[in-house]
């Protein structure tokens, strides 16, 4: 099918590159001149593992090309899908870039003859797409919903495995206006090995988004809230107490006496809170969609209350140890929300970098591959905050050590060089993914979240 893409970021390039991948021609937009002419370029605008391989493939075999031309991308294609950003402001749903996205589209359409489909793939929150996207539409073509077909089909993909999750999806869900558009949408995902696909109304698949992102968010919540009340209690460790309930076979079944360790139970360990672009915003945009529609929510108020408080207990507890943060080197270890991806949006470090900074501390920041975005929320200023790939550099000297990325590289520090290279041996492990026991063997001394 022909299909085009309007807003290139990790959604609509992962979806553009894999569609192509799958025979497609596909055509990528974005506004942005830089996006499209570092994808013509052959470089990815964001880091995702294997994106980059398979985009210069399919570029190289024409079956992926990237322009700001939106009126000759919807006029060559059969399908328009929309993956621009929705972010949160203002206590709601920003849908500025959905709705001038359907403007744009539904002007063209007004001059195009052929049936042309527009799927909306950002999260929009319930009653976006049947009313806002359709009325938008349907004004700026001058056509009825029915003469254009119109889905919703929300995207699931996990930044780090973003590829890997387009590819062998667990569920495609598309909402649809109609017969119509749901029989030419479901052509886009053939192929897709056995994938169910879930044929829903428009605001079901808007629905069924959130829930699958609030869900996931209160689980972590839970288990940290969990793990505030095993700090408050000696001898009591969070990461025991979840790891031996995560056993119930309920969560982790055995198939041949080998447990399945499903991805579900790495949400239910304690940690220094959720960020990313989706988690934060959505169960905000779900809570105040909620409110708007009658219904006060309590849970998932709650959810986003604890994950607030998270990152900032972790700079209480190194604050009660070393009196005073004023002037003291802190190494952060990760600043990315989380590993194999570069995205610090709503990173518990910006929190953490933020509270230190607030106290006089100076901050030492490494990451694999996500320091050039956090230059753009704090920037270096070498005065109070520095940011390196060497983990080394920020351990130099340092009167503590936070671990807010859990990332391989960190995981796998030797427990000397902590002891050999900082000044005061404190390490406050935000994921408990280090070796508690290695690093008090060498004199460290360990701070877990959920441990006392
Ligand atoms: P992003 O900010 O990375 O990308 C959005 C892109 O859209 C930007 O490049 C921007 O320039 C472009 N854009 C905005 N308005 C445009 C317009 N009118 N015409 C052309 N281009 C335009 O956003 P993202 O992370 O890809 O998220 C997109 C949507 O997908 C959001 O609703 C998000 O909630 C949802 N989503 C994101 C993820 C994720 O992991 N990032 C996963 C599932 C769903």
């Amino acid at each position: 099918m022909k299909i085009s893409i309007i807003g290139t970021g990790y959604v609509g390039l992962v979806t553009g590159v894999c569609l192509a991948s799958k025979g497609h021609d596909v055509i990528c937009v974005d506004q942005k001149q830089e996006v499209i002419d570092k994808i013509n370029n052959l470089i990815t605008p964001i880091y995702e593992s294997g994106l980059e391989e398979l985009m210069i493939k399919v570029i190289k075999t024409g079956k992926l090309v990237a322009t700001t031309d939106l009126k000759s991308s919807v006029m060559n294609s059969e399908i328009s899908i929309i993956a621009v950003g929705t972010p949160f402001g203002n206590d709601k749903i920003d849908l500025r870039h959905i709705e001038k996205s359907a403007w744009e589209i539904g002007s063209i359409l007004m001059d195009k003859e052929h049936y042309h489909v527009v799927c909306v793939k950002s999260t929009v929150i319930p009653t976006t797409t049947d009313t806002l996207v359709k009325n938008v539409l349907e004004s700026a073509s001058g056509k009825k919903a029915g003469d254009f077909g119109l889905t919703m089909n929300p995207e699931f993909l996990r930044e780090g495995k973003a590829v890997e999750d387009f590819m062998y999806p667990d569920r495609i869900v598309i909402g649809a206006y109609d017969n119509r558009s749901f029989e030419t949408m479901k052509h886009v995902y053939e192929g897709f090995f056995d994938a169910p696909i879930i044929n829903v109304n428009l605001r079901t698949a808007e629905m069924i988004k959130y829930t699958a992102n609030a869900l996931l968010a209160t689980l972590i919540s839970f288990a940290n809230e969990i793990g505030s009340i095993c700090e408050k209690t000696k001898d009591i460790d969070v990461k025991e107490v979840m790891e031996s309930v995560t056993l119930d076979k309920r969560f982790n079944p055995r198939i041949n006496n080998q447990l399945v360790n499903p991805e579900m139970i790495n949400y239910l360990k304690a940690g220094c809170g959720f960020g990313g672009s989706c988690f934060p915003k959505d169960v905000k945009a779900l809570i105040s969609y909620s409110k708007w529609a009658g219904y006060v929510p309590q849970i998932i108020d709650a959810t986003i209350r604890v994950n607030k408080e998270q990152p900032l207990k972790m700079i209480n507890r190194l604050e009660e140890i070393l009196r005073t943060l004023k002037g003291k080197k802190v190494a952060i270890l990760g600043l990315a929300f989380k590993p194999d991806t570069d995205d610090v949006r709503e990173s518990p470090s910006i929190a953490i970098i933020n509270s230190l900074l607030e106290k006089g501390a100076l901050v030492y920041g490494i990451d694999p591959i996500a320091n050039q975005n956090m230059q753009k929320i704090i920037p270096e200023d070498r005065k109070s905050v520095w940011y390196s790939t060497d983990y080394k550099e920020a351990l130099k000297d340092a009167d503590a050590a936070i671990l807010v990325t859990s990332w391989a590289e960190f995981i796998d520090i030797p427990t000397q060089d902590f002891s050999q290279l900082m000044k005061t041996l404190v390490v406050v492990d935000g994921r408990r993914v280090l070796n508690k026991k290695g690093l008090e063997d060498v004199g460290v001394m360990y701070i877990g979240v959920g441990l006392s």
